[in-house]
């Protein structure tokens, strides 16, 4: 699509139930601003679509009016990302797993393979424990060229081998455009880590497939940097594309990246794509883990990504931030509980908005 297709809008969505006067103020005042409104009425509630001049009621706080629920952006540069009012999240399914279309997911595993049975033993204890993924990375980008890089192609064949044992569907990273067949054949999904998020070559190469892939924000990116690059990847065909929020970097006193909780609210408003958060990258310390891992579960994400080593004190990379097979186990039903307790409250969009337009509102 051209950017002159490109057409910009707005959806109002109104509280069940508002009285008729008071949805008509509202499309009233959005006309004094120049937007062409369209009322249109979904299960139980009417949402407003604004077109035309819609800049200025953009600059507008609308959500805070009275009778307004949630305000949508559509079009702009962010045609695929953009939430769709009309349908409730779908999710990706990876593996036979749907992420994002209401459950909680967990996909744990060592930041790195190490050896097979080291990587077999973690798999099953994971799987056990509910884990829904595997994780696992063969091929490292490691900050300095003399750390471990990942076993690489002999990783993938641990991972082969997880796979079939474990019956777990298998997400590990891509880092480099030619590796794209070679990690399909065992991956069930291809991770783009934080410092690949702006490697535009690789986005445009993975939109070519259809492989769903696990997008993390970069460390330094914006949110709107954060979804263009999933735009790269949905505008070139591939439709499943899973975000997860790895925190930005930040200097504390102690730490140096901040696990940003509240990129969650703002991506499922704004985004249909399912939303994890990875509490391990996040912090750093495993010790904050489980803390941030309910967190993640509080603030609406669509699960977790989190590092889990059978010894932490002997990884070869990442094992400060690794659970232990026991603090994992101990973490699944913490989540699943604290999800189900706020079910309800999560934002993204309703369900209930499923409607044929009509309905005319005036
Ligand atoms: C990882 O998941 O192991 C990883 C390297 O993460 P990030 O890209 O978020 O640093
Ligand atoms: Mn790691």
């Amino acid at each position: 699509m051209h950017s002159s297709d490109i057409e910009p809008g707005l959806v109002v969505i109104l509280y069940p139930g508002l009285a008729g006067p008071l949805r008509r103020k509202i499309r009233d005042r959005l006309e004094s601003y120049g937007g062409e409104v369209t009322a249109v009425e979904g299960t139980g509630r009417f949402y407003l679509e604004v077109r035309g001049e819609v800049a200025a009621i953009r600059s507008l706080v609308v959500e805070s009016w009275s009778g307004v629920e949630k305000v949508i952006s559509l079009g702009g540069e962010f045609l695929h990302t953009a939430a769709d009012p009309d349908r409730g999240p779908e999710g990706v399914e990876v593996a036979s797993v749907r992420l994002g279309a209401g459950s909680f997911s967990i996909i744990a595993g060592p930041c790195a393979v190490e050896d097979e049975q080291r990587a077999l033993r973690i798999a099953s204890s994971v799987a056990a424990a509910g884990a829904d993924l595997f994780r696992g990375g063969a091929y490292k980008p490691r900050t300095s060229p003399y750390a471990f890089q990942g076993l690489g192609d002999a990783a993938l064949e641990i991972l082969q081998r997880v796979r079939e044992e474990t019956g777990l569907g298998i997400v590990t990273e891509i880092l480099d455009p030619r590796d794209v067949d070679k990690i399909a054949e065992v991956a069930d999904m291809l991770q783009v880590g934080s410092r690949n998020m702006h490697n535009y070559s690789l986005l445009k190469e993975l939109g070519q497939t259809s492989i769903p892939i696990l997008l993390k924000r970069g460390f330094a990116s914006t949110i709107d940097e954060f979804l263009m690059a999933a735009e790269y990847i949905l505008s070139g065909g591939n439709s499943s594309v899973i975000l997860c929020e790895r925190g930005v970097r930040c200097a504390t006193a102690t730490d140096e990246v901040v696990l940003d909780l509240g990129s969650i609210p703002e991506l499922k408003k704004r985004t249909h794509l399912p939303v994890l958060v990875d509490p391990s990258h996040g912090s750093g310390a495993s010790y904050k883990v489980p803390a941030l891992a309910r967190a993640a579960a509080t603030v609406g994400a669509d699960g977790i990504l989190v590092e889990v080593h059978d010894q932490p004190e002997e990884a070869l990379s990442d094992g400060a931030q690794a659970l232990t097979l026991d603090q994992f186990e101990e973490l699944v039903p913490q989540v699943h509980e604290i999800r189900a307790m706020f079910e309800g409250h999560i934002s993204g969009v309703s369900d209930d908005l499923v409607s044929t337009p009509g309905g005319e509102d005036r």
